[in-house]
């Protein structure tokens, strides 16, 4: 986790969450002036890493599907990381099982879930979105289907750090969710284009030392992530099984559709995650959502989590507010 905080360029408090709606993109890497203000959110510190990517693809592509998944696939392949990709904390019983998810908001989307071996689950995700009739491939089926489409598949073999940390664990195997530290630290993006185009992208190795089979939110289309042109994005990181039990990324949306402001939907979100779940000390989530006036949000259950904000030539680390404090 360290390493990834040397990203950290500035820390500053969510006070005004609201962008100027129109502006000149002119001048900013993006030669035409447009109604919508291109704007990059992702979870955790390790999305100002992500971020970055994402505006460089989006910049020179202007395409916010590419951006969403070339951005999370710098953190699949970070090998400091030890809660996105193969080289994150394994299952209880020593195997790395991973979830992804992307969706367009124009309804398209891709998810694989309980996948094992592939280096870029994001990009197998978009692979379902693109290349399939379905929306969701799982396990040894999704692995193959890897294969086939030529993406990089490896050897299963845990990362040194992953290894010792398994070790440890299994000196008392013991699972106990804890809140705040590498087993819940997916990472989630969002994203809108010059032309108002939304998508987002969610990728996780889940909960260290899962039960083996055990799926979060991540590749689950409404819990981890939800898209919607009409309206906005939202994105979750924490407890999986918490925010799948509120369908919280399509919660938020729907809020939005309503009028509710990102800000106040995450809230909401939050408070319906709340309610619904048990030990809520020992439960962390978070939520980070926009809206296409380019106003945005981000509430956690605990203190500690943050996000990344990248808007034009700025791209800085926010602390979310949080309901405990
Ligand atoms: N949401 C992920 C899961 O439950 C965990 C995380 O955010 O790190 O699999």
């Amino acid at each position: 986790m360290s390493s990834r905080r040397e990203f950290v360029k500035k820390t500053i408090l969510t006070s005004s969450l609201i962008l100027p709606f129109k502006f000149s993109a002119s001048g900013n890497g993006f030669d035409k002036t447009t109604d919508f203000q291109p704007l990059i959110l992702s979870t955790w510190n390790h999305g100002l890493a992500a971020n970055e990517k994402a505006w460089e693809v989006l910049e020179s592509s202007g395409d916010i599907v590419s951006a969403v998944e070339q951005g999370v696939m710098v953190t699949e392949s970070d090998l400091s990381n030890l809660t996105v990709g193969l080289q994150g904390l394994p299952d209880r019983e020593g195997i790395v099982t991973l979830d992804a998810a992307i969706m367009r908001g124009d309804g398209g989307c891709g998810t694989v879930s309980f996948v094992r071996q592939v280096m870029h689950p994001i990009s197998l995700a978009r692979k379902v979105m693109e290349e399939t009739p379905h929306v969701m491939l799982s396990g040894e089926g999704a692995r193959q289907f890897a294969i086939e489409q030529g993406l990089e598949v490896l050897p299963e073999k845990l990362s040194p750090e992953a290894e010792k940390a398994y070790k440890e664990w299994k000196q008392k195997s013991e699972y106990k969710p804890i809140i705040n530290i590498e087993n819940h630290d997916t990472i989630g993006m969002i994203g809108m284009d010059t032309s108002g185009k939304l998508a987002g992208s969610c990728t996780t190795s889940g909960l260290a030392f899962k039960m083996h089979g055990r799926v979060g939110d991540s590749p689950i289309i409404g819990a981890g992530l939800f898209v919607d042109e009409e309206v906005g994005a939202a994105t979750a990181t924490g407890l999986g099984e918490s925010i799948i039990r509120i369908c919280g990324s399509f919660l938020i949306v729907e809020l939005m559709r309503q009028g509710w402001e990102p800000q106040k939907a995450c809230e909401e979100a939050v408070k319906r995650l709340i309610a619904k779940n048990k030990n809520i000390e020992d439960i962390q989530a978070g939520f980070i959502a926009m809206n296409k006036d380019g106003e945005y949000g981000a509430y956690s259950v605990h203190p500690g989590f943050n996000f990344a904000r990248h808007t034009k030539g700025e791209n800085i680390l926010i602390d979310s507010k949080s309901k405990f404090k």
